[in-house]
């Protein structure tokens, strides 16, 4: 694994690429990625693309919710309706703040 010094993308294969196909860096700014930092990227992959997906899917529920808060029905509809919006908030937030920390950990590629 390669990574550019001018911004940071990442590259897989025995040779850095001519390249960067992000930024046009040349190849002599990559630089190879220590095998442990490579595998920690590789590892936190799978759990960074659950995090997103469960991000997606209570996005829905975040939305699924405000229309039953909308529509109103009796008051114990509305507090299951209420209270699905909140939790679905407090967990996306949660999400973007641990994704943020793989991040900054170089728990990211
Ligand atoms: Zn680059």
């Amino acid at each position: 694994m390669w990574r550019c010094g001018g911004c940071g993308y990442l590259h897989e294969g025995s040779e850095p690429p001519e390249r960067c196909p992000k930024c046009g860096a040349p190849r002599e700014k990559f630089a190879a990625v220590p095998a442990d930092e490579a595998q920690l990227i590789e590892r936190s992959r799978l759990t960074n693309s659950l995090h997103m997906e469960l991000h997606r899917l209570l996005r829905m529920v975040d939305e699924l919710a405000g229309r039953g808060i909308e529509d109103h029905l009796d008051p114990p509809c509305v507090d299951i309706f209420t209270r699905a919006k909140e939790e679905a908030e407090l967990l996306q937030r949660m999400i973007r703040a641990e994704i943020r920390s793989h991040v900054g950990k170089g728990k990211w590629g």
